[in-house]
């Protein structure tokens, strides 16, 4: 379950990103995240996935409060929430295979144990047939869809995505949507920040929006 209790995010030089934000989605959930850009939500993500901390309120997952994780547990904290991004990330100079791989490589799984996973993972997202391409020979979509493979290729129960689609046309859209709701059909929680109001707006799912750092729709 990811909890917000009026969770308010100042930055210094640029004022309040997030305000007294409260919302909770229970596990299993699929939820939208929409609202103008720099309406907060890269910010909301980045909370949840601990790359940022809130100036006040709490963030709950499962119950705990993760501001007041050690250091030293935040990576097994992350393996616990897959992140899909925009511009996906990918180190150009690493196959497929291995961009894949390296979230297994850090959770320090054996070689067997990584190539299972590896070519599961982009089964699932129909790349089975490019694992050793490198990433700049693959479209837009397919380099998405490598990055969606890295972001469950460890299983997590969270993931959260940040404009997945935002460079797709909208068939390629779709399929990336189609995508989350089959992760979501097996029980993973998740919670995607996205522009793509057509698309969403068939989807039967809850849709929280952001109008510049207050959720005002839900
Ligand atoms: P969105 O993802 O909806 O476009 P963001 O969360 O990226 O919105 O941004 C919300 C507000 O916070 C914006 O005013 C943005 O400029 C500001 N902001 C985001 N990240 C930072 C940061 N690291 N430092 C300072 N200001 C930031
Ligand atoms: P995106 O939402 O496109 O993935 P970011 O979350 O990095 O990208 O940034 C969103 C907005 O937040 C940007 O428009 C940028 O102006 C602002 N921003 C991000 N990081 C900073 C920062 N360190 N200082 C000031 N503004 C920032």
């Amino acid at each position: 379950m990811i909890q917000f209790d009026r969770v308010t995010k100042r930055y210094p030089e640029r004022g309040e990103a997030l305000r007294e934000v409260s919302f909770t989605l229970a596990n299993g959930d699929m939820a939208f995240l929409t609202g103008h850009s720099g309406a907060g939500k890269s910010t909301l993500l980045r909370l949840i996935g601990l790359f940022e901390r809130p100036t006040r309120g709490q963030v709950l997952i499962n119950g705990v409060n993760i501001n007041t994780l050690p250091i030293n547990k935040i990576p097994l904290y992350r393996r616990y929430v897959g992140m899909v991004f925009q511009d996906h990330r990918l180190l150009p100079e690493r196959s497929v295979f291995d961009n894949v791989a390296l979230p297994l490589i850090a959770a320090g799984l054996t070689r067997r144990e990584i190539e299972k996973r590896v070519r599961a993972a982009l089964d699932q997202v129909g790349l089975l047939q490019l694992e050793c391409a490198a990433p700049i020979t693959l479209s837009c979509g397919e380099q998405q869809r490598v990055g969606i493979a890295r972001a469950v290729v460890a299983r997590p129960p969270i993931i959260l995505a940040d404009e997945p689609t935002g460079n797709l046309d909208p068939e390629l859209s779709r399929e990336i949507f189609a995508l989350f709701e089959r992760f979501h059909g097996v029980g993973v929680t998740l919670l995607i920040a996205t522009h793509n109001l057509d698309i969403i707006h068939t989807l039967p799912y809850r849709t929280l929006r952001l109008q510049q750092g207050v959720l005002a729709d839900d």
